[in-house]
């Protein structure tokens, strides 16, 4: 069996957001505790692969402590998706090689641009840089650590992030749309699970809101769905029961350090 934790469910800002006095953000729910969205794949070849490198990174391995990280898959370049990358400084140095990170080619020139001091370091005087080597994925199918990917690019307001499927789980985050052709697909390969954005109740221009998740899951029709980078808007519970009551019985709210099994 393959296996994906959740390292965090919660939209950009986390949940609770800094200074917010709403219901959701003041919540004893342990559930509304909501860390940037991030997810760690353990396959059954025992191979280590995260998701993202969020603001929440140090936090969430402090958490989940895996042994090592065999690969990093970026989404693409937004602050609460790529911010952490610092934080795999320490397994670049343990593990004495290049760590590689995977991206597509937009997200590459972007992610370039912006740690400049990781990519085109200048030489180092104390301290230390995240020893990562930079591999920019097409479109399709990609071998990566022995595992078949595929990846799908997804429109997310004026950029694109990259979704992807690995065996029965595909993971489509941070998009306000997903292409007809990638639904079809996927329902072809009959997922164990799919991870999908709903950041919120009603439409949003970046995002998937919850009218739009429940169309594509219902195009894509995967055994179990999972929700995430969920906004404040979402009280766990609530979440859950409306789900229930739209007849959604194979979605559920996901939420931080969930672990899921797909084959
Ligand atoms: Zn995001
Ligand atoms: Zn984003």
């Amino acid at each position: 069996m393959n296996v994906v934790t959740i390292l965090g469910s919660g939209t950009s800002t986390g949940i609770p957001i800094l200074g917010c006095k709403c219901d959701v953000c003041n919540s004893t729910n342990p559930a509304n505790l909501r860390l940037r969205t991030s997810v760690f794949l353990t396959t059954a070849l025992g191979k280590n692969i995260l998701v993202d490198t969020t603001p929440d990174l140090r936090s969430q391995l402090l958490q989940h402590k895996p042994d090592s990280i065999d690969a990093v898959i970026m989404t693409h370049d937004h602050a609460d998706h790529t911010h952490g990358i610092d934080d795999l400084r320490p397994y670049s140095l343990y593990q004495n090689k290049d760590l590689p990170l995977y991206c597509s080619p937009e997200t590459a020139a972007s992610i370039r641009r912006k740690f400049d001091y990781i990519f085109s370091p200048k030489p180092v005087i104390g301290g230390g840089i995240p020893q990562l080597k930079l591999i920019e994925v097409p479109l399709g199918l990609l071998s990566i650590e022995q595992e078949d990917f595929e990846f799908f690019s997804l429109p997310h307001g004026r950029v694109h992030t990259t979704g992807f499927r690995h065996r029965s789980l595909a993971y489509l985050i941070d998009c306000h749309d997903v292409p007809i052709e990638v639904c079809e697909r996927l329902k072809e390969m009959k997922l164990d699970w799919l991870i999908i954005d709903c950041v919120k109740p009603s439409p949003h221009d970046t995002h998937l809101g919850y009218e739009k998740t429940i169309e594509i899951i219902k195009k894509i029709q995967p055994l179990r769905a999972g929700l995430i980078h969920m906004g404040h808007e979402w009280d766990h519970d609530q979440l859950q029961l409306r789900l229930q009551r739209d007849g959604l019985l194979e979605a559920v709210p996901l939420k931080d350090r969930d672990i899921l099994q797909y084959r």
